[in-house]
């Protein structure tokens, strides 16, 4: 129970494209999230596999059933939105119990359910207040219990964490992926921020323009980013980016030195992390340090490379160096990443 399958799924607003043929598997008990920028349709997407958005084109199987011309309530999906969308007026449980009172299901089941969402959610202590006297992760809290307690096939959620201060999203990050270890429950979730795709996703699905960029777990994503636009969008600092031109096996930058490198390559791409200091003249390129961000456990230190552009190079814990130093800067052969015109990546010789 939990797989969902959309092939060739297209929506379109009039003359508007906005999702652009989808083929995705998710299996049961999977946590799936859907990142890219603002717009690229991740809310679309999700909409249209809860009923809340009609498939223009393609179809969505749940369970291997067609659930394409179903309304939402037959789809066994439970929402959750960054709006939490609480009745005001209802107290912590009787919010939490709403859908199955209205289903009509016996007080003592409701009970029961709602005590057990409690439990899990650890609002026990909570049952009895209003929304308004909640804090702001509780109520996002109270708006998963009214989920848990349908017992859904599989969980959506649209940014649930995204009107949390910085400190609450780390928290309510832990507890969404516990709260996925002990549902074991498929999972499908939109964000922009791609700490939260990379630390709670078995696989992410990187949308762009409506189309996927590419699925993959957070690590293939991270260490073989199918094309530039996932190089640059998975990671943070991102993956600097330098123009090159690459042939019989040898590549040489734009202003900088060169390696081993495939035929076709216009642009390569190294992690900060994967970047050495050393005296000028050493590796790929040289450089003068402009900035150094202390982090404490790391410090991002920013070069200016004159016509390479700015590159970021992350070094454990402090240097020595300062403002205005000039540095050689090697990269590591293995971490490499070459693209060619059309941005796709190619493999490493
Ligand atoms: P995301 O959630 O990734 O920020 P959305 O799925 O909300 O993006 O929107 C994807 C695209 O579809 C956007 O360009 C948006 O303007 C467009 N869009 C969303 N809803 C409608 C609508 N009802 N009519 C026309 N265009 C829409
Ligand atoms: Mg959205």
């Amino acid at each position: 129970m939990g797989s969902i399958e959309l092939s060739a799924v297209e929506k379109w607003y009039g003359e508007v494209q906005v999702i652009k043929g989808i083929d995705l598997a998710i299996d049961e008990g999977e946590f799936v999230i859907f990142v890219g920028p603002s717009g690229c349709g991740k809310s679309t997407l999700l909409r249209m596999i809860g009923g809340l958005e009609e498939i223009s084109r393609g179809s969505l199987a749940i369970n291997g059933t067609d659930v394409t011309d179903q309304p939402p309530s037959k789809r066994g999906l439970s929402m959750v939105f960054q709006s939490y969308a609480l009745y005001p007026h209802m107290s912590v449980a009787d919010n939490m119990g709403f859908s199955l009172k209205t289903a009509g299901a016996p007080q003592s089941e409701i009970t029961a359910k709602v005590s057990e969402a409690a439990r899990v959610l650890k609002l026990e202590d909570y049952l009895d207040r209003r929304p308004r006297d909640l804090s702001g992760g509780q109520r996002q809290r109270v708006a998963i219990g009214r989920s848990i307690v349908r017992d859904p096939t599989a969980f959506l959620f649209d940014e649930p964490l995204s009107n949390l201060d910085a400190a609450l999203r780390v928290e309510m990050r832990y507890e969404i992926a516990k709260l996925h270890q002990s549902l074991g429950r498929t999972m499908i979730y939109v964000t922009h921020d791609q700490v939260e795709a990379m630390t709670l996703a078995d696989r992410i699905v990187v949308l762009e323009f409506g189309t996927i960029a590419q699925v993959g777990t957070p690590r293939e994503l991270y260490e073989s980013p199918a094309n530039l636009f996932v190089a640059q969008f998975i990671g943070s600092p991102a993956m600097n980016i330098m123009s090159c031109s690459a042939s019989g096996g040898q590549y040489t930058l734009w202003g900088g030195r060169g390696g081993t490198g495939p035929n076709g390559a216009v642009k390569l791409g190294i992690r900060p992390e994967h970047i050495t200091l050393g005296t000028p003249g050493d590796g790929q390129a040289d450089g003068v340090v402009d900035v150094a961000e202390y982090h404490g456990s790391d410090t991002f230190l920013i070069i200016d490379g004159a016509e390479l552009g700015r590159i970021t190079v992350r070094v454990v814990g402090n240097t020595g160096l300062r403002d205005g130093d000039r540095v050689g800067l090697t990269f590591a052969p293995e971490h490499t990443h070459f693209f060619d015109a059309q941005g796709l990546a190619l493999a490493r010789p």
